[in-house]
């Protein structure tokens, strides 16, 4: 047994991760007066979610005519149609809740003339059904949404006496041999001393793992720890074949340009310097969904009418759009393509590709935000004592593919209600459990080995390999042979994690072994991603396989669930909720509503 000694903390609940998810929880948890805690690796306003420049979408109809049910068919055609219904009513039902009480919280919306919540345009969000124009759903605070989310938030879960333990790394869930969650063991980054939270619920809420792929919008730091700490427990994963394209990251650089650039009147162009999107999309054009827009941009490229030297790229205009609206709404994305790609956007247009955004799958939940250990007689059964929030968790309201806005409006409305569950289940009078000792040898021994790890291969290179073949064969184009090369080399760079070389053996700020842990993490998620789209064949969403360009509903309307053991991928599958929550009679939408169809824009 490795000697490590701990501090020991005591909490109803612990929440790893401070990011809009995970804020919002530990918010909510302790304003119903359970002890709580909030674990994070980065300072809390430094999460990804800090990045959000667009906004968050809620049906409150301050420029126009909008209904929850709207919201929710477009969320369930996004979704392609896997999408859990039940999971996706209570988000769209719930969005205008949630966003008042972020605006009562103080988060500083921009606003109309009369002084309402500003809302804009975004991709995928429609009137009637999908048969009436695009809506203006998305409220937003400038181009720095999610900045002010994060900030907000961080504010009021230090008034409600919430504790933080900032710049802490969790390393891994403790559970007890019969399968409940009770707390999780962390490494605090700058004094090298390691903690035990013992907790009745611990809820993950760690983002997403964009860092599996070499292009990417997301911070370095969304490595999916959440997901490796769920897989090495032996639990499942869901639907982690849909990774969600962002159309507009800057050429070279990565970096978002927010949808909200198109909903501003922004649009693409080729090199003959034709609008195409009009061409695929004759109704929605530059504001059909993202997975649409990134295919047709990589048709056009592929098909000879890139832009630039090396005709890889396509172009983005704003230059048409009146410099002071710019100024005003688009201040973010004006100083991002001055400093990363040189240009001035009221004279010129800014060089674009299709860029890793979004992970539609994680760990699955019930929209409680507990997390689910399916078994074939009980496809919903949960794991006690364990939620999962955020992008990390999958509700699964995304599906196959997440509209814009829909994450942010996921974390809070996730957030709040794995809060308001809590509440329920979590008795702040019992006692914590003992803590199981073999859990906490198996992580400590695996944390040991990671840091004398001896082998040839620093974990800088075996990471760059990781993101150049998911690249590389889990893209925006997939097909049976690419996807299948795909696992053939994702295999085998997952097994060469056995000959990692760690330098620094140090416990403080020791970089290259947090790296090395993130590593960790990052690997189960990247090979799941590849292995579960090799399986998957049809097109759905952001799957679309070239060898099967229809969507299959009668074989393929499933989550995959994917169990991943060292190298090895165990894939089954879980039955899509069709239930709403009411049915028409009681005020929900009509069924028929949302029978699935082809989905065009
Ligand atoms: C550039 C960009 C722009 C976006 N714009 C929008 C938008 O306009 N609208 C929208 O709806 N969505 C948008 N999205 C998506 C959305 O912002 C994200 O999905 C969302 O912010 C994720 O939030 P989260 O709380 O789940 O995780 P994050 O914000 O990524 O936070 C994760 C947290 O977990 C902590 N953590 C992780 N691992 C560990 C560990 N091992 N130990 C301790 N702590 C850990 C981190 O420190 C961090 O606090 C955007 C995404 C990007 C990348």
């Amino acid at each position: 047994m490795s000697a490590y000694e701990f501090t020991d903390h005591v909490y109803d609940v612990v929440v790893v991760g401070a990011g809009g998810a995970g804020l919002r929880a530990t918010l909510g948890m302790a304003e119903q007066g359970l002890r709580t805690a909030c674990i994070s690796k980065v300072f809390p306003t430094r999460s990804h979610t800090v990045a959000a420049q667009g906004g968050i979408a809620a049906s409150l109809g301050n420029m126009g005519p909008d209904s929850w049910k709207w919201h929710m068919y477009d969320t369930v055609k996004g979704s392609d149609w896997l999408g859990d219904t039940d999971a996706m009513e209570y988000l769209a039902r719930e969005a205008p809740k949630a966003v008042y009480e972020l605006e009562h919280y103080g988060v500083p919306f921009s606003r109309t003339e009369e002084g309402k919540i500003y809302q804009r345009p975004f991709g995928g969000h429609t009137t009637e059904f999908g048969e009436g124009p695009p809506v203006q759903r998305t409220c937003a605070a400038a181009d720095r949404t999610g900045h002010a989310i994060l900030h907000t938030l961080y504010g009021q879960s230090l008034k409600q006496q919430a504790e933080f333990y900032i710049e802490y790394f969790a390393t891994d869930l403790i559970m007890s041999e019969d399968g409940v969650c009770q707390g999780v063991i962390a490494w605090k980054l700058d004094d090298g001393t390691m903690h035990r939270f013992s907790a009745k619920t611990v809820v993950l809420a760690t983002g997403g793992y964009g860092r599996a792929f070499f292009s990417a919008t997301s911070a370095h730091t969304c490595t999916g720890d959440g997901g490796g700490m769920v897989a090495r427990q032996g639990l499942a994963l869901q639907d982690m074949e849909f990774v969600q394209f962002h159309p507009t990251g800057i050429y070279g650089a990565g970096c978002l340009i927010t949808e909200g650039a198109r909903g501003e009147g922004g649009y693409l162009t080729n090199s003959e310097g034709e609008r195409f999107m009009e061409r695929y999309a004759p109704t929605y054009k530059d504001l059909a969904s993202r997975d649409v827009v990134s295919r047709c941009m990589t048709m056009e490229i592929r098909e000879g009418r890139g832009v630039g030297k090396e005709g890889d790229h396509i172009h983005l205009h704003l230059d048409h759009l009146p410099a002071e609206a710019l100024a005003e709404r688009l201040p973010g994305i004006s100083e991002s393509a001055r400093i990363f790609a040189g240009v001035d956007v009221t004279k010129e247009p800014i060089p674009v590709l299709p860029t890793v955004h979004y992970n539609m799958g994680g760990i699955p939940t019930n929209y409680w935000g507990q997390v689910l250990n399916p078994t074939a007689e009980n496809p919903d059964a949960i794991v006690p004592g364990l939620m999962a929030v955020g992008e990390a968790g999958c509700a699964s309201v995304h599906g196959a593919n997440r509209l814009g806005s829909n994450s942010l409006i996921d974390l809070v409305v996730f957030g709040r209600a794995a809060a308001i569950k809590a509440g329920e289940v979590v008795d702040p009078n019992a006692a914590n459990p003992d803590m199981n000792p073999a859990s906490v040898e198996k992580a400590m021994d695996r944390f040991d080995a990671m840091r004398n790890a001896s082998g040839e291969t620093p974990t800088a290179e075996l990471r760059l390999d990781m993101q150049k073949a998911m690249q590389a064969d889990a893209a925006v184009f997939r097909t049976d042979k690419s996807l299948a090369e795909g696992v053939d080399k994702m295999t085998v760079i997952a097994g060469r994690m056995s000959d990692l070389k760690v330098t620094d053996r140090s416990m403080i700020w020791n970089s290259d072994l947090m790296e090395t842990l993130e590593l960790a993490n990052l690997m189960p998620n990247a090979l799941a991603t590849v292995v579960a789209a090799e399986a998957r064949k049809e097109s759905r969403g952001a799957h679309a396989h070239e060898d099967y360009p229809d969507r299959d509903d009668v074989n393929w309307r499933v989550h995959s669930l994917a169990t991943v053991d060292d190298s090895t991928v165990t894939l089954r599958t879980r039955p899509v909720h069709l239930d709403p929550l009411s049915t028409a009679d009681e005020g929900g939408i009509d069924l028929a509503k949302i029978a699935p169809k082809k989905r065009v824009y």
